[in-house]
């Protein structure tokens, strides 16, 4: 997955883009501007629409509070990060702090998956990611700084993807499958990423984060993960399944419907190289807006 066009990336940033430290002013953090006082990582607030930690607690993703010298972002991959939920209805700037680790996952996603994707599809260069939140001082993968919860993502040709418009909800179903194609980027690199099949607090972002297993594979078990692909395999295939989250025979029969016509080889339920094939074969087909 290396390709990048030039256009993809008129300005790597330098590091100046990617702050660091304690010693930051509260004009630096202006992730739904919120924040007032010194910057203590412990009192940073970002905003609402950030959840709580939504898994209960397992070997996998026992939380360990974040470090208040770990990063502090506003752009991914040299990406602006915006914030839209201040009350204005205004998206602005904002800087947002997550481990450095989440991060790199961060850029990875932007830079392996997100951006060539959709370019393949025609779309230009992305322009803006928006994020509810990501280190926020509570429980959960929130509170570990490995989580982020994603509202838009913006390109420079004026296409904007609006989790926060509730586009799975969109009359269009063009709009309806770009919003699983930027759900199966996320899927490649988060687990978990949960959607608006996960609950009704998740009906306007993505929240992506690390409290499963990784690389990610598609666990039959799991309903954040079986639950998108259910709505994916409706949505792309009109495979008329129910949408209850459950991995069952008519399931397993419209999913390796799915991979013959896609042509994905391998189990995703086993092999993370061949889940992650399936998640860009959905990702090509919602950037270009048609089922298989
Ligand atoms: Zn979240």
């Amino acid at each position: 997955m290396a390709h990048s066009s030039a256009s993809d990336r008129p300005s790597r940033p330098t590091r100046r883009h990617l702050l660091q430290g304690t010693a930051l002013t509260a004009a630096a953090l202006v992730g739904g501007g919120l924040f007032a006082g010194p910057a203590h990582a412990s009192r940073l607030i970002i905003g609402p629409g950030l959840e709580e930690g939504v898994l209960p607690p397992t070997e996998s993703n026992i939380i360990t509070p974040m470090s208040p010298t770990e990063a502090l972002w506003n752009e991914i991959d040299g990406v602006p990060t915006m914030y839209i939920r201040d009350g204005s209805g205004v998206r602005k700037p904002a800087s947002f702090r997550s481990t450095f680790g989440f991060y790199a996952t961060c850029e990875t996603w932007v830079r392996d998956s997100l951006r060539p994707l959709s370019a393949s599809q025609g779309y230009s260069g992305l322009s803006f990611i928006t994020s509810a939140g990501a280190y926020v001082n509570k429980a959960g993968q929130h509170g570990a700084g490995t989580a982020v919860d994603i509202d838009e993502i913006g390109w420079s040709d004026g296409r904007i993807s609006r989790m926060i418009g509730q586009d799975w909800r969109s009359g269009d179903s063009a709009t309806r499958k770009r919003y699983y194609a930027v759900g199966a980027t996320m899927r490649i690199h988060f687990h978990w990423v949960l959607d608006h099949t996960y609950n009704t607090a998740h009906h306007d972002h993505f929240h992506g984060d690390f409290g499963g297993p990784r690389p990610p594979v598609l666990q039959k078990g799991s309903s954040s993960d079986v639950g998108p692909a259910q709505r994916v395999l409706n949505e792309f295939q009109g495979a008329g399944l129910a949408e209850d989250d459950i991995w069952g025979p008519l399931t397993t029969a419209a999913f390796n419907t799915s991979k013959s016509r896609l042509g994905i080889s391998g189990d995703p339920h086993t092999s993370a190289a061949s889940y992650r094939a399936w998640l860009e074969a959905v990702a090509r087909k919602g950037f270009a807006g048609v089922g298989w």
